[in-house]
């Protein structure tokens, strides 16, 4: 097409009125990632008390002193030492990372991930790590998707806390089927053995911070932290940007 036609077409985009992929409703130019401010602020909190643990809302406010954990936790304590979500898996931020994932709108991911540091910053305020480390896809899936949102993420969150960005240390050495495609006790066994690092010295004696988009049954977080642990990571914690609310299946 000639350039006067681009310049003219890209014009008249500006010019007609847009839909905010999230909710259908009018898009301001500046909607940040093309998603309406209503969206954004639509995400929801996870309501405090929660598992000091794995995250997940307690319901009531424990008497006992703490620390607090859920039932789960407390006869089978996760490998990661705590885990942290922006909010829940439900509308706005499910619709979000719907977007974000399975459409190609990667812009999304640098908000999410400063969000999460935000999140990160309030619930584990004392906290440090020496890096942080994505959730890694197989080399196949992330060749037909294109990108590994998780990666995004990480790299927003090292980039807002200023840690390093450990990249292409813990991979997936099998391709695993999608963890919501499968019942929840088959989630353990499909993610076992699935992951590997690959230099053990960067992550020895590390406090190491894993991100990953969403926490379902906790299955592939505790895979990965596992592993980390076995190759001499001193602790790991988990951030996500979203989880859901059901039963927990790590190891
Ligand atoms: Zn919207
Ligand atoms: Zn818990």
């Amino acid at each position: 097409m000639p350039r006067f036609l681009n310049l003219l077409s890209s014009g008249l985009a500006l010019l007609l009125p847009r839909e905010c992929p999230v909710c259908a409703g009018d898009l301001p130019w500046n909607a940040p990632a093309g998603i309406c401010c209503g969206c954004w602020s639509g995400i929801r909190p996870l309501l405090a008390p929660l598992c000091d643990r794995c995250g997940h809302p307690l319901g009531s406010f424990p008497a006992n002193p703490p620390p607090h954990t859920c039932i789960p936790c407390g006869k089978n304590p996760p490998p990661f030492r705590s885990a942290r979500s922006l909010g829940s898996y439900d509308d706005s931020l499910r619709e979000i990372l719907k977007q974000f994932k399975y459409t190609g709108r990667t812009e999304i991911g640098p908000i999410l991930g400063t969000f999460m540091v935000s999140c990160l910053r309030l619930q584990m305020p004392a906290r440090e790590w020496d890096g942080v480390i994505p959730v890694p896809l197989h080399w196949y899936k992330r060749w037909q998707r294109g990108f590994n949102p998780s990666e995004i993420l990480a790299r927003s969150v090292a980039r807002a806390t200023g840690l390093p960005l450990l990249r292409r240390i813990l991979v997936r050495i099998r391709p695993t089927s999608t963890q919501a495609s499968l019942p929840k006790s088959e989630r353990r066994r499909n993610v076992r053995n699935a992951f590997r690092v690959r230099r053990c010295g960067s992550v020895r004696g590390r406090t190491l911070l894993l991100v990953d988009d969403v926490l379902t049954t906790g299955a592939t977080a505790a895979a990965c932290s596992g592993q980390l642990l076995r190759s001499g990571a001193r602790a790991v914690d988990l951030l996500t940007a979203a989880r859901t609310l059901e039963a927990r299946a790590w190891e």
